[in-house]
């Protein structure tokens, strides 16, 4: 193995589609040290690989498809891999976090990451299995939606080996093929949903990768590993929201807390509360339209629901697809939503961005800035319309360039519900404004989770003073190089919920409670100090954090809650740095001016996003110039002022043409 770590296998292939060539691609122990794995390992990637001319649909973008330590070795929650790549959709780096089972077999194959470049010039689907590499022909397949596709690769995989072969997979739908701007990227049932990766498979004309393999994913320490792994799954299944809430209700659940808070989007963030909105919770998914849970590998938490749709148990819906095709275009039927759902799945599409795209086109309609039929509260039609975006037909070819295009074409950018191009998720920042920071300052754009999730403080789980900006942009800071880390080695988010003492969650109206929530606007300074100096914190924080510890006996690297810490904002600022190349800076960590100018309850100003003021303190926060663009000495104290700038990164592309 050629790493002295444990958790990795040691080897980086690189495909090259165009030419059929495979390598090995240089991977250092010191890489593995600073960069750890998943999105963050990525962007190291991509940000040594890409120009500031790289267009996301070209030979040059790579999808970057990459494990972390944690995958497959045991930990909680832990079968997670990430793909990033330059986005259609915003023109900046993506990432998607993804289940399934794809990140594990890769390992199996003997790899942590599969860089894939080029373009194939018809399409075909890729079969590695340990060390071999097999391009097939796919016209066959080519249509097919995500699940056909999958059986049908089993099958070919059976017949050619006399016998059935356990392996992952990721496929694209008719969405990606058509290169809809937010189609995804499917493993099994789970999306790398967001920022369409799968529109760039599309373009390589890959439909495709299947890998397997008989290796052995060894770590540091087992004996450590399995013990700390024992009580770390006794404490998500006994804290209340990863051991009660989610697996109850599944992330549906929070519809009834978010309308009570006003946190529901409805009719595309005119408001935050919808009328009907038990007849589109989780209480009632969970009563009468949920079969089973079920969960990714080793997870203890299992958040998935399963539902019937057409007689077959499917997939159902999260929070999202639930408030945005629920109160986001006034629907109050939750089986459309379940049938919704599985086509988007099926045709391998991003169901917020689907959601969010749609509801602005009504809202266009009801305008007349775009006569397009669309109307809220009229549903008939909609499963149609999805396989239009899906096959680029009529509106539909329109509609799949999503939110922000649309409206530079007819108008209503005040309503078009998108940071940077990524549509948001359905929480109304309006009443929950760190949440609303977070949105505009988010790497991949609009997104609920790479801003730092405030929310689930400002009354999810928590009750701390919605509308009060003060404190939230160093808790942002920190939510987001937390879970950075976090995502890096491979586990799901959702295991950072337990952060937080399950006393505090389960009574909310006692002292220590609430003085924890009416503290949060006086903690900014305390979290400054730890926010600049991360490795100050040379300890661990175990049971709640015990992820730092897990890192050291998987891999043997030394690691403390500080420098654990610190790698995750080396990747938040990594990945900023990368968005710097494409232009980005603090006139694009922005929010439509529905969200900003206009409050969502009429008279009381405070019930909108004080975005400008609060954008000002995080820069601060991280280290970057009032202009969003992080500073020098900032990057070098991460290690990153090693990173090549964009001008090497044009001149390195230059190069290499001028080779060819
Ligand atoms: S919490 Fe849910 S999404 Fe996360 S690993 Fe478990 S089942 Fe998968």
């Amino acid at each position: 193995m050629a790493t002295k770590y444990g958790g990795y296998m040691g080897r980086v292939c690189m495909v090259d589609l165009s030419t059929g060539k495979v390598c090995d691609y240089p991977w250092s122990d010191e890489e593995r040290r600073l960069f750890i794995g998943g999105k963050t390992m990525a962007a190291k990637i991509l940000g040594d690989n890409i120009a500031k001319d790289t267009k996301p649909l070209s030979e040059e973008n790579m999808l970057v498809i990459t494990t972390g330590p944690f995958t497959g070795t045991g930990t909680p929650s832990s079968s997670r891999f990430n793909i990033s790549t330059l986005s259609p959709q915003t023109g900046i780096i993506t990432s998607s976090n993804c289940g399934g089972n794809f990140g594990y077999y890769l390992k199996k194959a003997g790899f942590d990451a599969l860089i894939i470049k080029g373009r194939a010039k018809a399409p075909l689907w890729l079969e590695i299995h340990n060390n071999s590499f097999k391009f097939h022909d796919a016209r066959d397949l080519w249509g097919m939606n995500t699940g056909k596709v999958q059986e049908a690769l089993d099958e070919v995989i059976k017949t050619r080996n006399g016998k059935a072969r356990k392996n992952g997979k990721i496929v694209i739908g008719p969405a990606g093929e058509n290169m809809v701007r937010y189609a995804s990227i499917v493993s099994n049932e789970r999306l790398a949903g967001r920022g369409g990766t799968g529109a760039v498979m599309g373009y390589k004309n890959l439909k495709a990768v299947t890998v397997s393999g008989n290796h052995e994913i060894q770590v540091h320490d087992r004996k450590k590993l399995d013990k700390l792994n024992k009580s770390w799954f006794k404490y998500l299944k006994s804290h209340p929201l990863t051991g009660d809430q989610l697996p109850r209700l599944g992330t549906a659940g929070l519809v009834s807390t978010m309308q009570m808070r006003g946190q529901l989007s409805t009719k595309n963030y005119n408001y935050g509360q919808y009328d009907d909105f038990e007849k589109v919770n989780g209480e009632l998914l969970a009563e009468e339209f949920n079969i089973v849970n079920k969960g990714c590998l080793s997870c203890p938490i299992k958040c998935a629901r399963t539902v019937e749709v057409n007689g077959k148990a499917v997939k159902g819906p999260e929070l999202e697809t639930l408030g945005l095709l629920g109160g986001g275009i006034l629907n109050s039927d939750m089986y459309s939503i379940l049938k919704w759902n599985y086509e988007l799945d099926e045709l391998g599409m991003d169901s917020i961005s689907a959601a969010s795209t749609l509801a602005y086109a009504m809202e266009a309609n009801e305008k007349g800035l775009w006569d397009n039929g669309l109307a809220f509260g009229q549903t008939d039609e909609i499963s149609q319309v999805f396989d239009d975006i899906a096959h680029r037909r009529g509106i539909g070819d329109e509609l799949a360039n999503g939110s922000k295009w649309l409206s530079e074409k007819y108008g209503g950018k005040e309503f078009a519900i998108h940071s940077k191009g990524l549509e948001l998720a359905a929480y109304e920042p309006r009443r929950s404004v760190g949440l609303g920071l977070g949105y505009a300052v988010s790497n991949r754009g609009g997104c609920h989770l790479n801003g730092g999730y405030m929310v689930l403080l400002e009354g999810l789980s928590l009750n701390v003073d919605q509308q009060n900006p003060h404190g939230k942009p160093d808790f942002t800071v920190m939510f987001q190089d937390l879970m950075e880390a976090v995502s890096s080695c491979g586990q799901c988010l959702f295991t950072t919920y337990a952060f937080f003492p399950a006393p505090l969650i389960s009574h909310p109206n006692s002292w220590y409670t609430k003085a924890f929530c009416k503290s949060v606007p006086y903690l900014g300074p305390v979290l400054r100090a730890l926010n600049t100096f991360p490795q100050v914190a040379c300890i661990h924080i175990p049971v709640l954090f015990n992820q730092s510890i897990a890192l050291h006996h998987v891999t043997g690297m030394p690691v403390t809650f500080g420098s654990f810490f610190k790698a995750g904002k080396r990747g938040y600022t990594l990945e900023r740095h990368i968005n710097t190349r494409f232009g980005i800076s603090r006139k694009d960590d922005s929010l439509p001016s529905r969200l900003t100018d206009e409050p969502q309850i009429k008279g009381d100003e405070k019930t909108k996003v004080p975005l400008e003021p609060m954008k000002s303190v995080y820069y601060a926060a991280r280290g970057w110039t009032g202009d969003g663009i992080p500073k020098p000495k900032t990057l070098k104290k991460l290690n990153l002022d090693g990173l090549a700038s964009y001008e090497d990164a044009c001149k390195m592309f230059a190069e290499e043409k001028e080779g060819e």
